[in-house]
């Protein structure tokens, strides 16, 4: 299984900065990518069509939409279909960011509608979970993600390719925060996450990437992938610049 090093650049770049950060990074690991890893950047949608052309040829880095909405087309103003994030080379796309469930307020049943219709459009979905603080200091960190992976995996289709389901479990208190949860509640977490994906889906569980995501730097990325069930990261702030995506991505 390839370990998953993903950048979500959020709400940042015009098309320009946006193309200096990728070709920096793109410049600082050519040739150095470990066959076993995958590097995807998740951009705004102005700035994919100009990254795309950057991480195009590159082999193990693939291009991410940072959402998209469940339909083919039509009357949806402000979205975005999984046919025109494919048209501009995007392969992969997010599902459930926190910042998505909690200022634009999607639910979980949408974010499992979306995980589903990327799917099935030929995308690979990373569906985005994770507790809030109040939620874990109420001891509900099981309880929530098993109700986000429940709606957010329940119309997956039967025949789907392990490689193209990705769960991010993101604290939501670690995001943006400067605060990396810890090793044990990492493992403990992931463990949680893998248990429930052997239930749902118990011959391609194993197969499934499970990233962490929530603070991850240059200088704990090593220690974090290295834990159990930690297939890869997804990365916000430090994925910024891309001096530091690429130490993390090379990790
Ligand atoms: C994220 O946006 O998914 C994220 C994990 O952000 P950060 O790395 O800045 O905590």
């Amino acid at each position: 299984m390839k370990k998953l090093m993903a950048a979500n650049w959020k709400m940042y770049k015009t098309r320009a900065e946006a193309k200096a950060t990728a070709e920096e990074l793109v410049s600082r690991i050519k040739g150095k990518l470990p066959e076993d890893r995958e590097v995807v950047i998740a951009a705004p949608y102005t700035a994919l069509a100009t990254v795309g052309a950057v991480l195009e040829g590159n082999a193990g880095c693939s291009l991410s939409a940072e959402n998209l909405y469940p339909a083919e087309q039509g009357a949806f103003t402000g979205e975005i279909s999984p046919a025109m994030l494919k048209d501009v080379g995007c392969t992969y796309a997010l599902a459930g960011h926190s910042e998505r469930r909690s200022i634009i307020g999607e639910t979980d049943e949408l974010v499992g509608e979306k995980v589903a219709f990327g799917l099935a459009n030929g995308l690979s979905m990373i569906l985005c979970i994770g507790e809030t603080i109040d939620e874990r200091k109420a001891g509900e960190v099981q309880k929530v993600i098993d109700r986000q992976l429940e709606a957010g995996l329940k119309d997956v289709p039967a025949d789907f390719v392990p490689e193209t389901v990705v769960v991010a479990y993101e604290p939501v208190w670690a995001i943006g925060t400067g605060e990396v949860a810890g090793e044990d509640e990492i493992v403990e977490a992931h463990g949680f996450v893998r248990k429930k994906l052997e239930n749902i889906f118990p011959e391609k569980a194993s197969e499934i990437r499970i990233l962490y995501g929530g603070s991850v730097k240059p200088g704990n990325c090593a220690q974090i992938i290295a834990l159990d069930n930690v297939d890869g990261v997804l990365v916000g702030g430090a994925s910024l610049e891309g001096e530091s995506f690429s130490q993390i991505a090379l990790a």
